[in-house]
């Protein structure tokens, strides 16, 4: 529902300003959001996850605002190298020269991943997720402008950005704060392996080997896209040149989003983005998940606790319930004992919401100000979506029910409904959390203790011959996708 005169008032952390500033967008109304997908060439872990869970709260509360929000998610599937520096080899490639398989059966794999663990988190899709070989065409424009101005350089079927030369109009390294004396002198000199002019240059277009599989024809040579290149193409088609929010992981900000800033400000000759949003990093054991060092969990093993560090399996909600109870902006530290508290608060909220139900209500309400705790609620998102300070404020309700429940507290009709509606929008819309209730933690021993009882009812049934009841009893089950098998040893049940 749109709260429209909370529009006005949420305030938004803006990396490249670094100060909290009041949320203007560029259309009344109208929000337009990109975001850094992934690149599927492995499964997604649950530090990709966060990133994106993130952005997913961001998404959902302007969107509860009442903002039109175009949000475009990118799909990178060609042209990451296995470094920043340009070099290695493409990780979609790689991976399908690894496993003897097709770049773009590599691509749909992990694709179809990556959606099946946002769906279980229940993320919400993207109003456009592009692709970066579905943009090449527009890839090659955008080089052939920057060439135009004089801000590229074409050696050897390759085309570089300028960085040095850019710099001289712009500001290269405004975003991450990064000078440019200090890049020149730290990036590490390339052994003439390179056709760069300088180090800190990046690629717009590579010549492809011989023996690189993704390639496509260019003015320059067949070649495939420098990763940077991407994002921007995207963005500019789907938002314009100029659009209100970039988000990404924290460590995006360099060089990508660096890189993206200067391609857009060559080609386009504007600032592209109003809100640029880092999102921080979940970490385990101290360092940073990462693929790339074996220091990651996969989502699948959080549900089925196969994972040594994992003391049980987690459902994806009390997940997203770890995740979001840590502001998106700082880091977030991985263990099983963290999320087992989170669980029991999870559970613990989830029943406060299901008592809600059963309240006995009074003339009046006493022990909480519901208007002014619904106030306080948006007063947490709205100052730079802070989540944790909104669960916080979730448990003050949890409080006031139980103590309803107990006889300690009193509520209205008004003051139930409100709260039943504030409560409701906050944990399921905007927290995007999914009502499971603590009895339904153990739904699956429920379900077999519940099917044992009837197996033995309809043993009993054969027993006193009476098989009218033993096969009404198996064929009702059978149609709600019970199966009962018979063996000699008895019988045992399968659902599907
Ligand atoms: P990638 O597929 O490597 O480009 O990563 C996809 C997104 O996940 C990017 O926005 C990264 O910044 C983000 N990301 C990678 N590792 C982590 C982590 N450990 N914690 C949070 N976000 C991460
Ligand atoms: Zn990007």
């Amino acid at each position: 529902m749109a709260i429209s005169s909370l529009q006005g008032e949420l305030k938004i952390y803006n990396s490249l300003t670094k100060k909290k500033e009041l949320f203007k967008p560029i259309n009344q109304g109208y929000v337009g959001m990109y975001v850094c997908g992934p690149t599927v060439y492995s499964n997604v872990h649950l530090g990709n996850v966060r990133t994106f869970t993130s952005f997913d709260l961001i998404y959902r509360y302007l969107r509860h605002l009442g903002y039109k929000v175009r949000y475009v998610r990118n799909i990178t599937d060609a042209g990451h190298l296995e470094n920043d520096a340009d070099e290695g080899e493409d990780r979609i490639a790689k991976k399908a020269r690894l496993d003897k398989i097709e770049p773009m059966e590599v691509v749909q794999m992990y694709t179809v991943d990556f959606h099946d663990i946002l769906n279980k988190f229940n993320l919400l899709p993207p109003s456009i997720e592009p692709t970066a070989t579905g943009h090449i065409i527009e890839q090659i424009e955008i080089i052939k402008t920057i060439l135009d101005k004089g801000l590229a350089y074409e050696v050897n079927g390759s085309v570089y950005f300028d960085v040095l030369k850019y710099n001289e109009t712009n500001h290269y390294g405004k975003l991450s704060g990064r000078k440019i004396e200090d890049l020149i002198h730290n990036t590490r000199t390339l052994d003439g392996q390179t056709d760069k002019k300088n180090p800190q240059d990046f690629a717009l277009w590579k010549k492809a080997e011989p023996q690189h599989i993704m390639r496509w024809p260019s003015p320059w040579s067949d070649g495939f896209p420098g990763w940077h290149l991407e994002c921007t193409a995207m963005s500019t088609k789907y938002l314009g040149k100029h659009f209100d929010i970039h988000g990404g992981g924290m460590d995006l900000k360099f060089p990508h989003h660096e890189c993206e800033i200067a391609q857009s400000e060559a080609s386009c000759e504007q600032t592209p983005v109003n809100y640029w949003m880092h999102a921080n990093m979940l970490t385990l054991n101290g360092q940073k998940m990462a693929k790339s060092t074996g220091n990651y969990i996969l989502p699948n093993e959080m549900f089925s606790g196969e994972n040594d560090v994992l003391s049980k399996a987690f459902a994806p909600s009390v997940v997203r319930f770890f995740m979001l109870q840590a502001h998106y902006r700082s880091i977030l530290d991985f263990s099983s004992t963290a999320l087992e508290a989170s669980e029991k608060g999870f559970y613990k909220l989830m029943d406060a919401i299901n008592l809600i139900e059963k309240l006995t209500v009074s003339n009046t309400t006493e022990g909480l100000d519901i208007t002014n705790w619904r106030t306080k609620c948006y007063n947490a998102m709205n100052d730079d979506f802070n989540s944790p300070i909104l669960i916080a404020e979730l448990f003050n309700a949890v409080k006031f029910i139980n103590q309803v429940k107990d006889g300690k507290s009193m509520v209205s009709q008004e003051g139930l409904s409100l709260l039943r509606k504030t409560i409701h929008e906050f944990t399921f819309d905007i927290l995007g959390l999914r009502n499971l209730s603590s009895s339904s933690n153990d739904s699956g021993d429920k379900l077999s203790d519940v099917v044992d009882v009837l197996i033995n009812l309809r043993a009993e049934a054969r027993a006193n011959k009476d098989f009218a009841l033993s096969d009404q009893i198996r064929d009702q089950l059978a149609a709600i996708g019970i199966q009962l098998k018979d063996g000699k040893d008895g019988t045992t049940f399968s659902t599907n």
